[in-house]
């Protein structure tokens, strides 16, 4: 098993490097015919190249650009993209955000890499509305700087992510979640407008009213239709605290009716914030971050106890503490944890969500490099057999595992089915994140045969999954993955936005395809 996941490890490398470099050898025939204001940004140096050979995940390195391209204005990358589309041949290019992808989704194999981060010439490109409506912030930015920014007018974004530091453009090519999607539905519901820059290095600014296509098809795109410069963003005013909460479960089954219910209440009257975790028998808690040392021991004792534990975790955001704590008292009563096992914190709204930061860099700076991670999206009725079949089986048979498992519920009318992101075809569903991390490439390998192991398991017992993050190699893949309505319209968008299929080669969707009459088009601009 393990001499298989190595040479399987290795045919992947081999088959990347074989890859970057025959690309990277067409790909050289155009580098000397760049024009002056494309070359001046473009950097083919192998240095510059190697920093933009991996990204989070770790395992698909020596995916190497041939080029660099440091865009100071969506101009710059206008340019670039009308010059890689009427090259011969054309090459792709791929945005890359803060590349916190884990399987190579913005890496761009011997095509040109676009680093985003350097739009703006490292000025700052978020402006708050004068009436504090929105926020309009370059693809570029971090969410954490978007909410500083926001946070200095009284103001924030309704929805987030766990971690922050992740860019505008590459969640909103994904979808964004965190506990807040069940009252406020993920990022890419909560965007107003977006300025693009198309494959064919058309910049278009599109929202629900103009040029919807391309608007609700960039959101959860995955990168397909266009590099998106520029996103409007609602917002809403920011409270000062936020009492954060964790109450344990040893019963899935108590945990999911009570984070049902706490995601039925209507604003103001719940949670504002929903999540929750899985606990496995040889997984342990330790007293760093949000335990007490107390704490610690009567968790530690549950799991002693119990299996598998389970803790739902909450967060009412308030600007007067007697109103949060009547709320939390109202509602403690209606909820079936274990009884004394509730834990809170009291945080400033900041700190509650920036709140992750502290445990990835604490990562980050160990010898810990591999992220194979597993997110999916898993319809409620289902949620009782993948516990049977998953946490009560396939993982109770591996005797370590590094990395929280997510569980929470989502509600879908929350998501705009116009958009491209894909979710279950239920009201409810479970969003459920294996972020495992690997301290070889051979664990790596163990965690990804896991990883397959559980879509397997799925796949065998009709539970219909979906991928968040996805990562497919096969057009039948993509095209189940998008259910075959979606999948139409998608091939369709891409011809129109993309017909040579330039735009991030590392999703693995679409391959370069030459059209003729998009090649008439490009002959008559080079005219
Ligand atoms: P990249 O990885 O650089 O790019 C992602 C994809 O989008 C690529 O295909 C890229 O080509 C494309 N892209 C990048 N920028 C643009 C742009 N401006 N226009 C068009 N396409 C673009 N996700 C959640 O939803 N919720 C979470 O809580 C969450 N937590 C995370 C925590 C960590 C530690 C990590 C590593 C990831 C997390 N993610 C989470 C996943 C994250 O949303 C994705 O990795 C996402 O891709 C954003 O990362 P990025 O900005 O670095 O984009």
């Amino acid at each position: 098993m393990a001499v298989g996941i190595l040479i399987n490890l290795l045919l992947l490398v081999v088959a990347y490097l074989a890859g970057a470099a025959s690309a990277a050898a067409e790909v050289s025939s155009w580098l000397d015919g760049v024009p002056s204001e494309i070359a001046s940004k473009l950097d083919s140096g192998s240095n510059a190249a190697a920093r933009f050979a991996t990204d989070y995940g770790g395992v698909t390195r020596a995916a190497y650009p041939a080029a660099v391209f440091q865009p100071s204005t969506a101009d710059d990358i206008a340019a670039l993209l009308r010059f890689a589309y009427c090259a011969e041949p054309p090459f792709p290019v791929a945005a890359r955000g803060n590349g916190h992808s884990v399987r190579g989704q913005a890496l761009a194999p011997g095509g040109v890499a676009l680093d985003m981060a350097a739009l703006g010439g490292g000025r700052n490109r978020i402006n708050v509305s004068s009436e504090g409506a929105y926020v309009d912030a370059g693809g570029e930015q971090l969410w954490i700087d978007v909410l500083e920014a926001a946070l200095r007018h009284g103001l924030s974004p309704r929805s987030w992510t766990d971690y922050l530091y992740l860019t505008v453009g590459g969640t909103l090519s994904n979808a964004g979640i965190s506990g807040q999607v069940f009252r406020h539905g993920p990022q890419i519901s909560n965007v107003y407008e977006l300025d693009v820059v198309t494959g064919k290095g058309e910049m278009i600014t599109c929202s629900s009213e103009s040029n919807r296509d391309l608007f609700y098809g960039v959101l959860g795109g995955l990168g397909q239709l266009g590099v998106i410069t520029r996103a409007r963003i609602g917002l809403r005013p920011a409270p000062a605290r936020v009492r954060w909460l964790r109450l344990f479960y040893t019963d899935l089954g108590n945990l999911t009716r009570d984070q049902e219910f706490l995601i039925s209440l209507p604003d103001p009257t719940g949670f504002d914030y929903v999540e929750g975790q899985v606990l496995l028998s040889h997984q342990r808690v330790d007293g760093s971050t949000f335990y007490s040392n107390q704490a610690v021991d009567s968790i530690n004792r549950l799991k002693g106890e119990s299996n598998t534990i389970y803790f739902l975790e909450g967060a009412v955001y308030y600007d007067s503490p007697s109103m949060a704590d009547q709320k939390i008292e109202d509602l403690m009563k209606q909820l079936n944890f274990v009884p004394g096992l509730v834990f809170s914190n009291d945080v400033t709204y900041l700190e509650f969500l920036n709140r992750v930061h502290n445990e990835i860099e604490k990562l980050s700076s160990s010898t810990v490099l591999l992220h194979p991670w597993l997110n999916l999206f898993l319809p409620k009725s289902r949620i009782r057999d993948f516990q049977v079949g998953v946490f009560g089986g396939i993982l109770q048979n591996v005797n370590h595992t590094a990395g929280p498992i997510l569980l929470y519920p989502l509600n879908k009318h929350r998501w705009n089915d116009i958009m491209t992101a894909t979710v279950p075809d239920e009201e409810v569903f479970y969003t459920v994140g294996f972020l495992w991390t690997a301290a070889t490439v051979e664990d790596w390998g163990t965690f990804d045969a896991l990883n397959n192991e559980i879509l397997g398991f799925c796949d065998q017992n009709g539970i219909e999954v979906k991928q968040y993050l996805p990562h497919y190699t096969s057009k039948l893949d993509w095209a189940r993955h998008f259910g075959l309505v979606k999948w139409e319209k998608f091939v369709q968008l891409k011809r129109r936005y993309d017909p040579k299929a330039l735009l991030s080669p590392g999703q693995q969707i679409f391959t370069t395809q030459v059209n003729n009459k998009e090649g008439r088009e490009c002959m008559h601009a080079k005219l």
